[in-house]
């Protein structure tokens, strides 16, 4: 048995996707910015994908930008404004949540100069917007905070958050990559400047992403080369994952709502279980304002690196913080931020269902989660002295 349940790490490539991408890596492989036929059918396909996107996030098609992925597109956003804006002032403001995409890029502006602020979170994941009111500026040139987090789901206020950056003078930044495969997005009526879209979450390919950039704002330039993407980014676009980014956008917004709710009842049905089998265990995130497809459970007494491993055993895939941190043994910022204690930080995975996943598997692992968590505790110290036990530490 092989169980899925990593869904906000990557998703499989829909095969209708992968179908609508394979002409483009062998019989219509021209370069998009060729002034021949070859190059005008590329060009074309690029341009198509441009304003499926663009209908769907409700942007003009050339505030469209294609990117190598989410990564890239943080990191343009975020280094992009501060080094443009460096003379109207070197504030640059996220959240404690960020991915490490945003988090690295504000690491980076920092050794490099800038004031950067993070904005605490509640124990649920939320940022509250008295704070961003308190952090903001006269120098605050952009403000990037998540639309909904990786580790815990929890779905920020953008709206409300992005209106205060403008009250300021300030642009703003979404990384919407865990929010737009579970959520109608509307770029002008969220009122955002910058927003990062991923392909690989929503059943597409891996290795693009789309920066929206509202028209009128500035920002240097990440990726200097060629006249690609209107001379904003240098490289060949990559015609195949940009048609197959864009398919995947518009088959994952039929039936969303559907597949939402059952994603949800998954998700709901795995957490009674949980919630009544196994004892001392800490939920993480935000009951009412979340994507529909995480849990995050943090289990005491145990480490989340001895519950990933026998799980694997038994054939399922989850993850213990978020994918590009696991190999690390620190404990997750999202959870620390979150006033986790570390010690339980420790212990925690984050589960997260697709619309394959079925009520079956989400037994079987509610099932080997539990007799997991009993064999590692048996082997904990910590859980012995709980238990009153002599284990002398
Ligand atoms: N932002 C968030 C919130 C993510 O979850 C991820 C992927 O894990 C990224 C950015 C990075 O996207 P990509 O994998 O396309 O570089």
């Amino acid at each position: 048995m092989k169980i899925y349940a990593d869904h906000a790490a990557t998703t499989p490539c829909d095969k209708r996707v992968l179908e609508e991408m394979l002409p483009y890596f062998s019989d219509e492989f021209g370069n998009a910015n060729s002034q021949h036929a070859f190059g005008r059918d590329a060009a074309k396909a690029v341009n198509d994908a441009r304003e499926t996107v663009a209908d769907i996030i409700g942007c003009k098609p050339n505030e469209v930008y294609f990117t190598g992925g989410g990564t890239e597109a943080d990191n343009w956003a975020l280094k992009g404004v501060a080094l443009h804006k460096r003379d109207r002032g070197n504030h640059v403001i996220i959240s404690a949540i960020e991915h490490h995409a945003i988090l690295t890029s504000a690491e980076w502006l920092e050794q490099n100069g800038f004031r950067v602020t993070k904005l605490p979170v509640d124990s649920t994941g939320m940022v509250r917007v008295e704070e961003l009111e308190r952090a903001i500026d006269d120098e605050t040139t952009i403000v990037s905070v998540m639309y909904a987090n990786n580790e815990v789901g929890t779905i920020q206020p953008i709206k409300e958050l992005a209106e205060i950056a403008h009250k300021h003078g300030a642009l703003f930044h979404t990384d919407a990559v865990q929010a737009i495969p579970y959520m109608n997005i509307d770029v002008k009526e969220l009122g955002v400047d910058l927003l990062t879209i991923s392909g690989h979450k929503f059943y597409g390919p891996k290795g693009v992403g789309v920066l929206y950039i509202r028209n009128g704002v500035k920002l240097d330039k990440l990726i200097c080369g060629g006249g690609q993407e209107r001379s904003q980014r240098g490289g060949t676009v990559n015609v195949p994952a940009v048609v197959g980014l864009a398919r995947a956008l518009e088959l994952s917004r039929v039936d969303l709502e559907k597949n939402n709710a059952y994603i949800a009842s998954l998700r709901d049905r795995f957490e009674q279980r949980v919630e009544k089998e196994i004892p001392y265990i800490r939920q993480n995130g935000n009951k009412l304002h979340r994507v529909p497809s995480i849990a995050n459970y943090s289990f005491e007494f145990v480490e989340g690196e001895g519950i990933l491993m026998l799980l694997d055993f038994n054939g399922i895939a989850v993850s213990s913080g978020s994918a590009c941190s696991s190999g690390s043994l620190d404990p997750s910022h999202v959870l620390l931020a979150m006033g986790v204690p570390i010690e339980v930080s420790h212990g925690s995975i984050r589960f997260s269902f697709g619309k394959h996943n079925t009520m079956e598997e989400v037994d079987y692992i509610a099932d080997k989660l539990k007799e997991t968590i009993e064999k590692l505790r048996e082997m904990s110290p910590l859980f012995d002295l709980k238990k009153g036990g002599t284990y002398n530490v």
